[in-house]
């Protein structure tokens, strides 16, 4: 049994497969469907970058060279430790924890150093 539909210049009953009417000769294109454009909204960066994680590493990283040196180290270290701990909720977090681990290490460190130097110093009074 054939479909019928109208045709939208003549109003003459035109088959549903009809590319063209038979009565007036126009083309009848079919009802535009509403496009379902179901595109995934990409919001992440193709490659996401944790400045902040990597800079927090890298910081670190240099707080392990500055450990000796009183005063700068605490800075170093805090201005790592902080960093890492912000870029933690970014991603890539993958520096950002490396970052955290180091000045965690680092804070242990420092504190033993300055616990031998702060023994040293008494014990030369
Ligand atoms: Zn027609």
């Amino acid at each position: 049994m054939e479909v019928l539909k109208k045709c939208p210049y003549c109003g003459g009953e035109v088959s549903e497969e009809a590319q063209k009417c038979k009565h007036c000769g126009e083309w009848i294109n079919p009802a535009p469907q509403p496009v379902q454009q179901q595109y995934v909204v990409n919001q992440v960066d193709p490659q996401p970058s944790n400045g902040i994680g990597i800079a927090g590493f890298v910081i670190s990283l240099v707080c392990i060279f500055l450990c000796w040196i009183p005063g700068l180290n605490i800075i170093v270290w805090l201005v790592g430790f902080i960093l890492s701990l912000i870029g933690i909720f970014k991603k890539p977090r993958g520096l950002a924890i490396a970052g955290l681990v180091i000045s965690s290490i680092m804070a242990v460190i420092m504190i033993a150093i300055l616990g031998a130097i702060t023994f040293a110093v008494f014990e030369n009074l």
